[in-house]
């Protein structure tokens, strides 16, 4: 794999209607430029596999 060094970090915020969410996520294990599919509650990558599931809303223990 390539190094991507462009010497600054964008900020990957999308803007829909009144609300900024987050556009993509780094996959922890592939590192930068492999980015995280979103699902309705979780991350996943689809390079790896690995799932990781979304901490904001944790507070009811299943
Ligand atoms: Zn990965």
């Amino acid at each position: 794999m390539a190094k991507t060094n462009t010497g600054s970090v964008n900020r990957f915020y999308k803007i829909d209607g009144d609300k900024a969410t987050r556009l993509k996520k780094d996959c922890p294990r592939c590192g930068k430029g492999v980015f995280m599919a979103e699902h309705k509650d979780r991350l996943s990558c689809g390079k790896c596999g690995f799932t990781e599931f979304s901490k904001k809303d944790n507070t009811k223990a299943a």
